[in-house]
């Protein structure tokens, strides 16, 4: 994925902490809109410019009409302080292209313990599909909710490969009937009301759903696609061997 510097050149004289809590602000409501991913950086250069290291979540990412109002307003209060430009660094090799499918057959809601990319997969390419391509939920201009759940199963994880009630942690990601993984098909089946498009959430295979899909104990089918072994359709979930 693409690595771009936003400069800001100063053009009035005005608090630094000021400005740098407004540049926060609007990297923030970028990522929060799926724009960018969470490794964004402010840096401090010595001749006094500032600068931001964003990996966008796709080439278009940044263009203006993908903001959402929160972006749209604390760029325009940058704007007034700063000259504002990007250039592009290079391309990060710590995450994948993203999907450019048109329309794909299904998505695939996982998160990845190890890269900041989308936690939404495409069914057909298997790459990350950019958050801010796809709807929002009712009432929200930005993706807080998948990236917080994103960020708990990180977390859960974390703490589950640390030992740390080993058991526990493990069902929170991967059993039906845990808070985490419920949460997490709640937004599945919210983004499939909204994109007419299906929507599954990942589990993985163990000893008690090794042939059978936990919620309705129907055998797994095969998939067809590459991305995933097997699925259910009626629950929307998948699983690998
Ligand atoms: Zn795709
Ligand atoms: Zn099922």
């Amino acid at each position: 994925m693409t690595v771009k510097k936003i400069i800001f050149k100063s053009k009035a004289a005005t608090s630094e902490k000021a400005c740098i809590e407004l540049m926060w602000d609007y990297l923030g409501s970028l990522y929060q809109n799926g724009q960018i991913y969470k490794n964004y950086e402010i840096i401090k250069v010595y001749d006094g410019e500032l600068h931001a290291c964003v990996t966008l979540s796709d080439e278009k990412a940044l263009d203006e009409k993908n903001n959402n109002r929160y972006a749209v307003d604390s760029r325009s209060q940058l704007a007034a302080l700063f000259d504002i430009s990007e250039t592009t660094l290079g391309e990060t090799l710590s995450c994948e292209a993203s999907c450019r499918c048109e329309r794909p057959s299904f998505y695939l809601l996982q998160y990845d313990d190890w890269c900041n990319d989308s936690p939404v997969h495409c069914g057909d390419c298997g790459l990350c599909v950019p958050l801010y391509k796809l709807p929002y939920f009712s009432m929200h201009d930005e993706y807080h909710r998948i990236l917080s759940w994103a960020e708990a199963c990180k977390h859960v994880y974390g703490l589950y490969m640390y030992g740390l009630n080993e058991r526990y942690m493990y069902r929170q990601i991967n059993r039906v009937d845990f808070v985490l993984f419920k949460l997490g098909a709640e937004i599945c089946r919210e983004f499939e009301a909204l994109t007419k498009i299906p929507f599954y959430s990942y589990i993985y295979k163990t000893g008690k759903n090794h042939g059978v899909c936990p919620q309705c104990k129907n055998e797994w089918r095969q998939s067809e696609g590459s991305l995933v072994h097997y699925v259910c359709e009626e629950c929307r979930l998948c699983c690998d061997v």
